[in-house]
């Protein structure tokens, strides 16, 4: 059982020899800053290991969320949620984004303490998200568990369809002018007088001024080789389709232990929530310093594993030159496999919240990796190091519901224009030592 549904990105475009802007990356991250370029009528191209959208961008659980979001990244969740609204028609595409709202319900004493933190924080901003009572949420969602005593609901989030979502932007920005070559790793780049020139792939080498690094768990090794020191771990979700459940709602609800939303396929997406598996290789030890202050927080949704992947990775080049091959041809697609811990726990805890569940089929589970910062902000930034160089990556598990603002505030950067949100939070200069070697 493997992830549902991603559709197929083809196009008969031929392989660039020069672009104004080359995108190492055809994830929601690449993919975007694509799109705003080409719409801006700038020559772009993308250059991608494997398919589009077939790492992180398809495996997600299709949350559009501002809700719980650190305050940090909130204006540019907003910034996002602003342009999901408006995506569809503006560039002619079928995301299968709905504004259906989302809902956390609460059980134990400290989800109640986090969420009613956090609605006193959204009314002080004057966001939308408000409390509900037990009974307000048995109205919202009939038949839910009466165990729920409280929850937190945003009226203006919602969800969209991962499988088909980044395809499709793939193809509105095909069909504004950029290129996409599928199945095309970047081996690095090349400078000239300090400056970015080009991208060396292992098709051929592509002319360009700037280049943007939007490769999801693989910026990290790939800035490694340039001599830069992105601090980024993998984490591994696990997700599932289930099917044969009676509408239960149209938007996406989580809990401490579970977390469903509805698929256009008829399907719903579930998963465990807070429920994440931690694998230890030797970056865990290079950038232990850098994440304790994130473990802190969040070592009760991890949990940690030492396997074949510590000698996997112990096992990758980390240094290369640009005529030899790369692990990025190596792992055309990453696709781990999903902890069925996770899968069997995630259906008795959405039985247990919801009755409806109770015959839900299992039809496929998957597994993702997630590409985490130390403080779980994403990394949007020029590198001042080498002047045409950007990175977009670090997304943190937000990055499909921040994809469109994070390609749009990238496109900005590059474009030298004014910033549709304050850059500065994003900047790969707050972390330490990203000179040093990686
Ligand atoms: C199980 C799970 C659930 C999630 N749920 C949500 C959610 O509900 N809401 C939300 O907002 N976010 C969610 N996320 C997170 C979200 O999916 C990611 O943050 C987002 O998709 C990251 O996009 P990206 O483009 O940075 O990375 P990716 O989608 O991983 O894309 C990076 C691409 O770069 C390519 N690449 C890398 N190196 C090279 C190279 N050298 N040459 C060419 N190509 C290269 C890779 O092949 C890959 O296709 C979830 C993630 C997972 C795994």
């Amino acid at each position: 059982m493997s992830v549902p549904h991603l559709q197929v990105f083809e196009t008969a475009r031929p392989f660039p020899e020069k672009v104004d802007v080359a995108i190492i990356g055809g994830g929601i991250a690449g993919i975007t800053v694509a799109m705003f370029l080409a719409e801006a009528g700038i020559s772009v191209a993308v250059l991608e290991k494997g398919r589009v959208a077939a790492e992180q961008s398809s495996r997600n659980w299709g949350w559009t969320r501002q809700m719980g979001r650190d305050p940090v990244e909130l204006p540019l969740t907003i910034e996002s949620l602003n342009l999901w609204r408006d995506l569809d028609r503006r560039f002619q595409i079928n995301t299968g984004y709905r504004e259906t709202g989302i809902t956390y319900v609460c059980r134990t004493k400290r989800e109640i303490d986090e969420f009613t933190k956090w609605g006193e924080y959204a009314k002080a901003a004057k966001m939308p998200s408000k409390v509900l009572n037990g009974p307000e949420l048995q109205d919202l969602i009939p038949g839910l568990s009466t165990d729920f005593k409280m929850a937190l609901h945003t009226a203006n989030d919602g969800r969209a369809e991962p499988g088909q979502a980044v395809p499709e932007m793939a193809r509105a920005a095909d069909r504004l002018g950029a290129t996409i070559v599928q199945d095309c790793a970047v081996r690095g780049i090349e400078t000239t007088a300090g400056r970015v020139s080009a991208v060396v792939t292992e098709k051929g080498t592509v002319k360009a001024s700037s280049v943007v690094v939007a490769g999801g768990v693989w910026s990290r090794l790939f800035l490694g080789n340039l001599g830069i020191n992105l601090p980024q771990l993998k984490i591994l979700g696990t997700a599932c389709r289930v099917e044969g459940v009676a509408d239960v709602s149209e938007m996406p609800v989580g809990g401490g232990d579970f977390a469903f939303r509805k698929r256009l396929d008829g399907g719903y997406t579930v998963a465990e929530r807070s429920a994440n598996v931690s694998q230890i290789t030797p970056d865990s030890f290079r950038l232990f310093r850098d994440y304790i202050p994130n473990l802190k927080t969040s070592w009760h949704e991890l949990r940690l594993r030492i396997g074949k992947t510590f000698i996997e990775e112990w096992k990758t080049l980390r240094r290369w030159q640009l005529d030899e091959v790369t692990p990025f041809e190596k792992v055309r697609v990453l696709d781990p496999a999903p902890h069925q811990p996770f899968v069997d726990n995630a259906m008795v805890n959405l039985t247990r919240a919801h009755p409806a569940f109770a015959n839900a089929k299992l039809t496929h589970t998957w597994s993702g990796a997630m590409d985490v910062t130390p403080d779980a902000i994403p990394v949007i930034s020029s590198i001042e190091r080498i002047p045409g160089l950007f990175v977009s990556t670090g997304f943190s598990g937000h990055g499909f519901g921040s994809g469109p603002a994070g390609g749009r505030l990238m496109s900005e950067l590059v474009r030298g224009e004014t910033p549709c949100v304050d850059p500065t939070p994003f900047r790969l200069t707050r972390f330490r030592n990203t000179n040093a070697e990686a």
